[in-house]
């Protein structure tokens, strides 16, 4: 399998590892590419953190314009650093 772009770790990936609803072969391939990239580890910890609070605050999974306001933080920031 190719290597994970950013883009597919965050958007197809991310939400469903937390969840732990990933094949070990696609934990394997994201656990690699989070280990060399300093922007989805960031982006990994910051969702995770709002991801408890959230759960803390109300037990039902983390909402949708959550996700995608976290998302949007993230690709913005991407967008600044890999033009
Ligand atoms: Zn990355």
């Amino acid at each position: 399998m190719s290597a994970l772009t950013c883009k597919e770790v965050i958007l197809d990936y991310l939400a469903d590892y937390l969840e732990k609803a990933l094949s070990p072969e696609v934990i394997a391939d994201l656990e690699r590419h989070l280990a060399g990239c300093a922007a989805c580890l960031a982006y990994l910890n910051t969702y995770k953190k709002t991801r408890d609070l959230t759960r803390q605050a109300m037990p039902q999974a983390m909402p949708d314009e959550m996700k995608a306001h976290l998302r949007r933080l993230l690709l913005r920031h991407l967008a600044e650093e890999q033009p």
